[in-house]
C-alpha cells in the first residue's frame, strides 16, 4: 500500500516563516486548490486552521464545500458565484458581472500583464461602473504575477500596474475592498508586504522556488510518499526484472516489490535513468501501475520526501510532482 505522510511540524514551521513576511498570519490565504497540491485538502485545511489561518483559496465550489467550516472566507478562482457570506468569487470577464447575484461577494481579477485571466486594465472603469449600477458586492480586487520567481524587471512592471489599479478603485469610492497580488514567490522576495492578503501555495507546502539571489528562506517539505512491501524474492545473477526485463541483476540479490506506481501518481520516468528513492535505492526496471522493485527487504520505504528534488529528476516542477498524487492514497498526519 502506498501512503502519504504529512508533517505538521514542518507545515507550522513554514507558516511561521510566511507570517513573519506577511506581518500577520491572518494575512496568509492558504491556496488549497487541486486537493491542496495533492497533499489532501481536508488534512491541510484542518492543520492550517489549527495554526490560525482564516483565509483560503480554491478553484471551484466543490472544493470550497469540503472546507467551508474551517475559514472566514474562501476565494473561489473559477466557478459560478453564489450568495454565501463565506465565499468570494473571482470575476475574470466583464460579462460575468452581468449575471452575478447581487449578494455574492465578488473579487475582480485584473490582468496587469500575465494575460491569462482577468479584465483588461482599460476595462476597469467600465467594470467599476457596472458594479455600482447593478449594486454588486465588490469584496476584493486582485492580480497574479507571471514572473515573481525570476530576477527581471517584469515583476516591478506588473506591481506598478497593480498600484494604478488600486488607485482607480479607490477613486471610484470603493473604500473597503481588499487588495491582493502576492503568490509564494512574491511574498518570499518582498521586504515590505503591505497588502490585505497573500495567496500562498507552494511555500506553505515547503518549497522555495526562488533563485538564490533573493536570499534563501529555508522551508521544509510537508509531504513524503511511502510504500509498503508486497513480496520479496531472490534474483539470480542475470535474471531480469519487471516489464520488458529492463533491469538485469549483476549478482545474486534480494529484491522486494513495493505497492506504489504510476497509478498512484508516481512518475514512470525511464528505466534507463532510474529514480533513486529518498533512502538511496534506485528503482530496478520499469515502474508498473502499482509496483516498483527495490533492492530492499524493509517493510516500508520512503519513495520521496522532497518534491523539488524529485522534480529535478523528472524534468518538471515540485508543483506537478505533488499534484499528481491521487486523492485515494491514505494521508497520515505525523
Ligand atoms: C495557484 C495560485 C496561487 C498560488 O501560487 P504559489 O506559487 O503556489 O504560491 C496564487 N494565486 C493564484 C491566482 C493561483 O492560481
Amino acid at each position: 500500500m502506498a501512503y502519504i505522510k504529512l508533517n505538521r511540524e514542518n507545515l507550522f514551521y513554514n507558516l511561521k516563516q510566511l507570517s513573519l513576511k506577511s506581518g500577520d498570519k491572518r494575512k496568509i490565504a492558504a491556496v488549497l486548490k487541486d486537493n491542496a497540491y495533492g497533499h489532501g485538502i481536508l488534512e491541510m485545511a484542518q492543520m492550517v486552521k489549527e495554526f490560525g489561518l482564516t483565509q483560503a483559496v480554491v478553484m471551484n465550489n466543490q472544493e470550497a464545500q469540503k472546507i467551508l467550516n474551517y475559514f472566514d472566507n474562501i476565494l473561489i478562482l473559477n466557478d459560478t458565484p453564489t450568495a454565501n457570506p463565506k465565499l468570494s468569487y473571482a470575476v475574470s470577464e466583464l460579462s460575468q458581472l452581468q449575471n452575478a447575484p447581487k449578494d455574492a461577494k465578488l473579487e475582480l481579477k485584473v490582468d496587469t500583464g500575465m494575460h491569462r485571466n482577468g479584465i483588461l486594465m482599460q476595462e476597469l472603469p467600465q467594470a467599476l461602473e457596472m458594479i455600482k449600477k447593478h449594486g454588486l458586492n465588490l469584496f476584493g480586487v486582485f492580480t497574479h504575477y507571471r514572473s515573481a520567481d525570476e530576477l527581471s524587471s517584469e515583476f516591478a512592471w506588473q506591481k506598478a500596474n497593480f498600484e494604478k489599479v488600486k488607485k482607480t478603485v479607490r477613486n471610484y469610492g470603493f473604500k473597503t475592498v481588499r487588495f491582493h497580488s502576492h503568490n509564494s514567490a512574491a511574498l518570499l522576495r518582498s521586504s515590505e508586504f503591505n497588502e490585505d492578503i497573500a495567496r500562498v501555495g507552494i511555500a506553505m507546502y515547503g518549497y522555495n522556488e526562488l533563485p538564490e539571489v533573493f536570499g534563501s528562506i529555508e522551508l521544509k517539505p510537508v509531504l513524503s510518499l511511502w510504500a509498503k512491501r508486497a513480496s520479496t524474492r531472490i534474483l539470480k545473477k542475470g535474471q531480469r526484472v519487471g516489464y520488458g526485463g529492463d533491469f538485469t541483476a549483476p549478482k545474486d540479490m534480494t529484491v522486494s516489490t513495493y505497492n506504489a506506481g504510476y497509478g498512484h501518481g508516481l512518475f514512470r520516468g525511464s528505466s534507463q535513468n532510474p529514480f533513486v528513492t529518498a533512502e538511496g535505492l534506485p528503482i530496478l526496471g520499469r515502474v508498473s501501475m502499482d509496483f516498483i522493485t527495490l533492492e530492499s527487504t524493509k517493510d516500508e520505504v520512503c519513495i520521496f520526501n522532497n518534491a523539488k528534488e524529485a522534480a529535478k529528476h523528472f524534468g518538471t516542477i515540485s508543483y506537478e510532482i505533488t499534484t499528481a498524487l491521487k486523492s485515494e492514497i491514505e494521508r497520515v498526519v505525523i
